[in-house]
């Protein structure tokens, strides 16, 4: 039997859940948007209707993040992935170096993409610490030479999340932001570019996000192919090749969605209620739920805990499967059981998953 969509508790990890609303829209524009007589997807992305789309997505996102005008806003694809070798093919200029902080699996990622294109150096690692911890920021160093400081500042597996950002001074600070962007308001200044993968907090997979300051990319490497500068995509305001159109449409109405719900800094407060929820249940098991982040390091976008034993661990995954709550299972490198409470998913399903813990806690503790 198929399930209705009130019969899940979408908690992926990404792609994840949209608001609905949003989906509503796209649905209710598919066949035919705006008047056009052809569905977004069918659009040229030159005419003045997807142009109109695309530009409304880029003020939308300047206007929601606070984005000064010095920066430019690119929507390219591939991905963050992609962006792990575009930082160092652009940034990385021979005979420099960039430092990176090794917060979890996407940074050491990141890190390991950046050392096939030129010199890297660990700023600071908390792998001894089994990624459960943020570094302290008089652990972070950077040299006053180096290209660049790059940070994760969520780790969607590991589920830790910065809370204050180093100061880098003149080295530009480097963020992949894929997991918690538009989830707290931020200080566009403080950083030197800024990436995301629309498909945790923004929208859906296919489109990637791009902060660069302006003054910066026009000191990038030009030795590169076309595709792979800033600069190009710059330029021609990422309509260089064809755009994931519908994935920025979507984006788009992701986008108001939130400017609706009162803008970041009402995600911000909701984001926090939802972790708390969760984070509640945890610390008040007794040690029968455990969470594996360190308190002050604490993600409020993936809450990542274990149970006490594994035998508990697997029966509260096929239960909670079973209760309709999707997404659960921590990643297949690390185990466990992890909640992605992103931007689209709501207080309620929040609630319906601690009250779940706590009645399997009830059952078999
Ligand atoms: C999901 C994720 C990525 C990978 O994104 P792709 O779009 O699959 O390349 C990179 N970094 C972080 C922090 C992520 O959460």
């Amino acid at each position: 039997m198929g399930k209705a969509r009130t019969d899940v508790h979408n908690f992926n990890a990404g792609p994840a859940a949209l608001p609905l609303e949003a989906l509503e829209q796209a649905r209710e524009e598919l066949l035919n948007y705006g008047g056009s007589g052809m569905s977004v997807m069918e659009m040229s992305h030159r005419s003045a209707a997807y142009e109109a789309i695309h530009n409304r997505a880029e003020e939308l996102l300047r206007e929601l993040l606070a984005i000064p005008e010095e920066y430019s806003v690119l929507f390219l694809q591939g991905g963050a992935s992609l962006q792990f070798a575009m930082v160092p093919m652009n940034f990385l200029a021979p005979g420099r170096t960039a430092a990176y902080v090794l917060t979890g699996s996407w940074a050491e990622k990141a890190y390991k993409e950046a050392q096939t294109v030129g010199s890297v150096r660990v700023s600071a690692s908390t792998k001894d610490d089994n990624f459960r911890r943020i570094p302290s920021l008089d652990e972070v160093r950077t040299e006053p030479g180096d290209a660049y400081l790059h940070i994760t500042s969520n780790e969607t597996i590991g589920g830790i999340q910065w809370q204050v950002f180093p100061d880098t001074g003149a080295v530009p600070l480097v963020a992949d932001m894929s997991s918690d962007i538009l989830s707290r308001p931020l200080d566009v200044r403080q950083f030197g570019l800024i990436y995301a993968g629309a498909q945790k907090n923004l929208g859906p997979s296919g489109v990637t996000v791009v902060i660069v300051r302006t003054d910066w990319l026009e000191q990038a490497a030009t030795n590169i192919p076309a595709i792979l500068r800033y600069s190009t995509h710059a330029k021609n305001r990422s309509l260089y090749n064809t755009p994931p159109t519908f994935a920025i449409y979507t984006l788009g109405l992701v986008l108001q969605w939130v400017q609706r719900q009162g803008g970041v800094a009402a995600m911000q407060r909701r984001s926090e209620e939802k972790a708390a929820l969760l984070y509640g249940v945890i610390d008040e098991s007794g040690g029968f739920y455990r969470g594996y982040a360190e308190p002050a390091s604490r993600s409020r976008m993936n809450v990542t805990f274990g149970l006490v034993t594994p035998e508990l661990e697997k029966a509260f995954l096929e239960e909670a499967k079973q209760a309709g709550f999707v997404g659960l299972n921590g990643h297949r490198s690390v185990g466990g059981c992890r909640a992605s409470i992103y931007n689209a998913v709501s207080l309620d399903d929040c609630r319906a998953l601690a009250e779940f813990m706590r009645d399997f806690q009830r059952r078999r503790g």
